[in-house]
C-alpha cells in the first residue's frame, strides 16, 4: 500500500514523476542507457538541464537579467555564499530571523561582512512573522526565509523596499506565484518542494554580482556557475532531472497560480480540522499559517494521548506526522504532491480520535 508521506523532507514528490524517474534510471529516452551512465555534456543531458534552468524562472516569472543555477552543498551553502558573492567587508546586510533556518544563515555574515538583525520573532518562540520594522535603505540586500519549514509560519506578503531581498523558498518554492521583482535571488534546496536531495536551485538577478571585493574560490563564484550554464564541473544529474520532472508536473497543473489555490484549499481543510477539533491545537499565528508545514500540538491536559495518537497514524499509514523535536506534537508537511485526499485522511483520524477521546 503506498502510504501518506508527510514527512518535512526529504519529502513527497508527484507519483508519476517517480515513475519517470525510475524509468529514466534504466532507460532514458530512447538512448538504451540510464541516466546515471552518460555524460554530463551529452546532448541528452545539456538538453535537461537546458529546459530546467528555463522551466524554473518560466514558472515564476523571472526575466533575463536572472539566472538560474543548479548548485551543490545544499540551500545550507547558500548561507555563506549569499554574503561571500554579494557583500563587501564594510557593507551591511539586513537578516530577518525567523526561525532555526534564517538563524544559520544570519550566523555565516560576520564571516563576510556587517549583519543588522532587523527583526525577529524568537520573543515568541518564532509562532509569527515579523512586520513593522525598518529597512535601512542603504543595506545591500535583505535576507528572508518565506516558509520556516520548523515552526510553520510563512511570509503571505514580502516588504515593500528598495533594497534587493534575498529569501530562502527552499520549503515553499513553486507553491504560488511571487513578486519577482522584489527579489535580487531566490534560492532552495530540491529536497522540500522540487525533487531528491542534491540539488539547489538559485535565481539571481546578474547586475547584483561581481561587485565585491574578495577573492572568491572559484567554486563558490555564482559567475563561475553562470559562465558554464550550471556545468562548471559535474553537476548533480539526477537530481536536476527529477527537478525538470517536478516543475514539468507542476506547469502541467496550471503552474504556480493553479498551485497556490490548490494549496489553499488544502491548508484549509487541515487547519479548519485543527481550530474546530477539541484535542487539537495549532502553534503558529493565524495569520502567518504556512501552507506547506503545519505544527500543531495536544490541546492542554491532553499531552499524554500524544504517542497513541501517532501510533494510530502509523496504523492508517500516515508517515511524518511526528513533530519537529523543539516545537513538540506533530507537523503534517502538505507540499505541492500532497493530495487533498491524503489530507482528508489525516482530518478523518483527527475527528475519529477527539470522538473517542475528548
Ligand atoms: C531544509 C531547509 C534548509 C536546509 O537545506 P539543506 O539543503 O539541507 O542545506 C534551509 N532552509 C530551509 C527553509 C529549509 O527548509
Amino acid at each position: 500500500m503506498k502510504k501518506h508521506n508527510f514527512f518535512a523532507g526529504p519529502a513527497i514528490l508527484p507519483q508519476s514523476v517517480l515513475e519517470q524517474a525510475s524509468q529514466a534510471a534504466l532507460s532514458f529516452g530512447d538512448m538504451g542507457l540510464s541516466i546515471l551512465e552518460i555524460s554530463h555534456r551529452s546532448p541528452e543531458f545539456t538538453a535537461v538541464l537546458e529546459e530546467a534552468r528555463a522551466l524554473a524562472k518560466e514558472l515564476l516569472g523571472f526575466g533575463d537579467d536572472y539566472e538560474t543555477l543548479f548548485l551543490q552543498g545544499g540551500a545550507s551553502s547558500q548561507f555563506f555564499m549569499v554574503p561571500m558573492n554579494l557583500l563587501d567587508k564594510d557593507e551591511t546586510a539586513c537578516y530577518v530571523d525567523t526561525g532555526n533556518w534564517s538563524n544559520k544563515a544570519i550566523k555565516e555574515v560576520k564571516h563576510f561582512g556587517n549583519i543588522d538583525v532587523i527583526a525577529s520573532s524568537k520573543d515568541a518562540g518564532y509562532t509569527y512573522i515579523p512586520k513593522d520594522y525598518e529597512i535601512p535603505s542603504n543595506a545591500k540586500y535583505l535576507h528572508l526565509t518565506s516558509n520556516n519549514t520548523i515552526y510553520g509560519t510563512q511570509f503571505h506578503a514580502f516588504p515593500d523596499t528598495n533594497v534587493p531581498i534575498v529569501c530562502d523558498m527552499s520549503s515553499d518554492i513553486f507553491s504560488r506565484p511571487i513578486p519577482t521583482e522584489k527579489f535580487g535571488m531566490i534560492y532552495a534546496g530540491a529536497q522540500k518542494n522540487m525533487g531528491p536531495a542534491g540539488t539547489t536551485l538559485a535565481i539571481i538577478r546578474k547586475d547584483l554580482l561581481g561587485k565585491v571585493n574578495r577573492e572568491i574560490p572559484t567554486m563558490l563564484n555564482y559567475n563561475t556557475h553562470i559562465g558554464k550554464k550550471s556545468a562548471f564541473n559535474t553537476p548533480p544529474v539526477f537530481p536536476i532531472y527529477v527537478s525538470l520532472l517536478t516543475m514539468r508536473w507542476v506547469k502541467e497543473q496550471g503552474g504556480v497560480a493553479a498551485m497556490e489555490l490548490y494549496n489553499e484549499e488544502k491548508g484549509a481543510l487541515l487547519y479548519d480540522e485543527i481550530d474546530r477539533n477539541p484535542l487539537f491545537v495549532g502553534t503558529s499565528k493565524k495569520e502567518d499559517r504556512s501552507l506547506m508545514n503545519v505544527p500543531f500540538v495536544m490541546e492542554k491536559g491532553y499531552e499524554n494521548l500524544e504517542t497513541t495518537f501517532l501510533d494510530v497514524c502509523k496504523n492508517n499509514g500516515i508517515m511524518g506526522v511526528k513533530g519537529y523535536r523543539t516545537v513538540g506534537g506533530f507537523r503534517a508537511s502538505i507540499y505541492n504532491a500532497m493530495s487533498k485526499e491524503s489530507i482528508q485522511t489525516l482530518v478523518d483520524l483527527m475527528k475519529d480520535f477527539a470522538d473517542k477521546n475528548a
